[in-house]
């Protein structure tokens, strides 16, 4: 029985992420998933939210990703997450990250004055974006 996954992360952008790992954990719509080698197939949508690989037995070796909404697919001992924005831990420029944060707080403000919903929605989406690479960065 095999033992390891192939972890890949792509996006528009390029693959952020590419290695061998024992398990990895994602949080999918529906709650949080763990797969291990030899998981049977599956596609499930991803939240704004944080991927854990981690790549031997030991908790030395724990990767985190920040994945900005996407997809994931299990499927032959490849783990495949296509995502429309993702960032490794040590990648994530914390500086900015903040400071999409502070826009996103004071847009959230200004579309209540006004009511504006769809702004209001985007601005959310926005600070979601921010806290989670935020939360993500934290683990470099
Ligand atoms: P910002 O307002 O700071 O641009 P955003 O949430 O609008 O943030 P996205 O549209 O999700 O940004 O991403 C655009 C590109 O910038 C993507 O390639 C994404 O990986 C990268 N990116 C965004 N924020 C950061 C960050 N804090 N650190 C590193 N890369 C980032």
């Amino acid at each position: 029985m095999e033992q390891y996954l192939t972890v890949n992360v792509v996006t528009p952008n390029g693959l952020v992420y590419d290695h061998h790992a024992v398990i990895v954990v994602a949080k999918t719509n529906n709650g949080e998933l763990g797969i291990l080698a030899n998981h049977a197939p599956i596609i499930a949508p991803l939240d704004i939210d944080e991927i854990r690989i981690k790549r031997t037995d030991s908790d030395e070796h724990v990767d985190w990703v920040a994945i900005n909404g996407g997809v994931i697919e299990v499927r032959d001992n490849i783990v495949t997450i296509i995502a429309d924005s993702a960032e490794r831990a040590r990648d994530i420029d914390i500086t900015r990250a903040q400071r999409a944060k502070q826009r996103a707080e004071e847009t959230i403000e200004k579309a209540k004055e006004k009511s504006d919903v769809d702004e209001l929605r985007r601005a959310e989406v926005a600070l979601h974006r921010a806290l989670n690479r935020i939360n993500v960065s934290k683990h470099r």
